[in-house]
């Protein structure tokens, strides 16, 4: 008798970063003053005047109905409006396919561009689901290192020492989930430039690029890296920066052939995405973005309470992010230390003696391949923010 289910997706690994979540939701649910930093989303609702829009297509029966496979022509066309305004891309909407959220494009864009055996070149610490989507696409996911000494920003040296024959593409994200570094403009290019040399492919994903601080600007990497031609691929969607997770909306932009490929593969897949929010997003992106410059007011103030509160517990280092809503601090210096009685080894170990003891959900460095550190979120409220890594100051300075 065969196997029950497949060796594909026996491999394959689940989300920590959801697992982090659920479990925190759950045992809050249960009654427990549980505090969740795992959260990959703003804790902000909706902007109204979208909610509105979406409102309103429900009771219209044209949104009842299957829309084109590749999305909206209204949206697609937003989509390439806003690419103009936002960074200066130039493309038609023709190159647009709207997907189910920004993480349905990294696997569509994967699942065009990747065959068995090509390499794919993923900076380290990487966001949890970028080798996954490799791996289902039938690549090989080759880490690529930076480092907490240089702000976890991906150099150039570091990417030509992981090139091999076999690599097809790299993916680049800045800001970064989970680390919040922020590569410079000139940096970006420079990467642009050696993904040009090499024929490498470039898969940039943009989804936290209004989420940037301290007077950085973020900038697209085909813009200021032109050399690469039409070998790159642009995922982004509204999730964060209209604080529309539940919504569902990404998309992939790229050159013709590649979006021609891409969309056949949702028309055999998923179809279409949901009408209502297709709708929902074209009234996001046409309209302004009061709502993003309000949220990043209030993730500003977080990042730097949450980072230096995490400097005054001995033991954790943290370098201030610049970008996305994440601080990464380094929890090596707790390792072995007795806290309550309980000794962990692993910062995976450590994250579960919050959640036990002090009842503070953080997602372990381990999912995102940076043992010894933490990705804690701030995007949840100053007060909650504050109450659970008082808690957690307290239990270290408790041993
Ligand atoms: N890219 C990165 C780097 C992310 O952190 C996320 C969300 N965690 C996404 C893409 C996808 O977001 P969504 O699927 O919710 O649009």
């Amino acid at each position: 008798m065969g196997a029950r289910v497949s060796d594909r997706l026996s491999g394959l690994a689940p989300s920590a970063t959801l697992a982090v979540d659920a479990k925190a939701k759950a045992l809050k649910a249960a009654g427990e003053p549980v505090i969740g930093y795992g959260a990959g989303e703003p804790d902000f609702p909706t902007p109204e005047h979208i909610v509105e829009a979406a409102a309103k297509a429900c009771h219209d029966p044209v949104n009842h109905k299957y829309t084109p496979t590749a999305g909206l022509p209204e949206l697609r066309e937003a989509i390439a409006n806003k690419s103009a305004r936002d960074s200066g891309l130039q493309v038609s909407a023709s190159q647009v396919l709207v997907t189910n959220g920004g993480k349905h494009a990294v696997f569509t864009a994967l699942a065009t561009l990747v065959d068995p055996g090509d390499e794919v070149l993923i900076p380290a610490p990487y966001w949890t689901t970028y080798p996954e989507a490799v791996y289902l696409a039938g690549g090989v996911a080759v880490a690529v290192p930076t480092s907490e000494t240089d702000g976890f920003r991906l150099s150039v040296d570091a990417l030509e020492k992981a090139r091999t024959p076999k690599t097809k593409a790299l993916i680049f994200v800045s800001p970064c989930n989970p680390t919040g570094a922020v590569v410079h403009p000139d940096q970006v290019a420079e990467i642009g430039r050696w993904a040009a040399e090499n024929d490498v492919w470039v898969l940039t994903d943009e989804i936290y690029e209004h989420l940037v601080y301290g007077g950085l600007r973020h900038v697209s990497l085909p813009v200021v890296a032109p050399e690469m031609g039409d070998r790159w691929v642009v995922v982004n969607g509204v999730a964060k920066t209209y604080a529309m997770t539940g919504w569902r909306i990404g998309w992939m932009i790229g050159p013709p052939d590649v979006m021609e490929a891409a969309i056949n593969y949702q028309s055999q897949t998923t179809s279409n995405i949901s009408n209502i929010s297709q709708r929902a997003a074209v009234a996001a992106l046409n309209g302004d973005l009061a709502a993003v410059a309000e949220m990043r007011t209030a993730f500003d103030r977080r990042r730097r309470t949450m980072t230096s509160m995490l400097n005054a517990i001995d033991g954790v280092t943290c370098a201030e992010p610049e970008g996305a809503f994440y601080c990464f601090p380094n929890v090596t210096g707790l390792l072995g230390r007795s806290l309550k009685g309980r000794v962990s080894s692993t910062s995976a170990e450590l994250a579960e003696t919050l959640l036990d003891v002090i009842k503070i959900a953080v997602v372990p460095g381990e999912a995102f391949g940076a043992e010894g550190f933490f990705r804690i979120s701030y995007a949840l409220g100053d007060d909650d923010l504050a109450e659970g890594l008082q808690r957690f100051s307290e239990l270290v300075a408790a041993g």
